[in-house]
């Protein structure tokens, strides 16, 4: 991984953030500029630097990010209400950190709202 990788940094708690929850595979923590009410990052404690980069191996890890997301969303309870999930793919795609995350945005009228 790049040593200045800001979500790796997370990830290991060497820089601090509001943690919702870890585990031995994702962490998942507020992002620090929200966008949205709830406005929730998941990333995978493994540093791939974005979609570009993922392997046919992380398959299942791709899949369980996004059920993460699916339990993230029912525990702040937008789940019902509905929210959005958006993956930023390199500058072009608006992705500023490069490290794989997973945007959740919940908890108000989402339409203007592409991370
Ligand atoms: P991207 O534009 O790469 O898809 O999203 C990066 C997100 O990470 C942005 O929404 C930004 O606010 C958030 N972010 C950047 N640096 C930090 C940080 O140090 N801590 C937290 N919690 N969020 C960060
Ligand atoms: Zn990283």
């Amino acid at each position: 991984m790049p040593t200045d990788c800001i979500f790796c940094k997370i990830a290991k708690g060497e820089v601090p953030a509001d943690i919702i929850e870890q585990d031995g595979e994702f962490t998942v923590f507020w992002d620090i500029k929200p966008a949205a009410p709830v406005h929730i990052l998941i990333i995978p404690n493994k540093h791939i630097r974005s979609i570009n980069e993922a392997q046919p191996e992380d398959a299942a890890l791709l899949g369980r990010l996004i059920l993460k997301a699916q339990a993230i969303a029912i525990q702040q309870g937008v789940d019902q209400d509905g929210y959005r999930l958006l993956i930023n793919v390199e500058r072009g795609g608006g992705q500023s950190v490069f490290h794989l995350h997973l945007h959740l945005f919940g908890g108000k009228h989402l339409m203007a709202i592409h991370g």
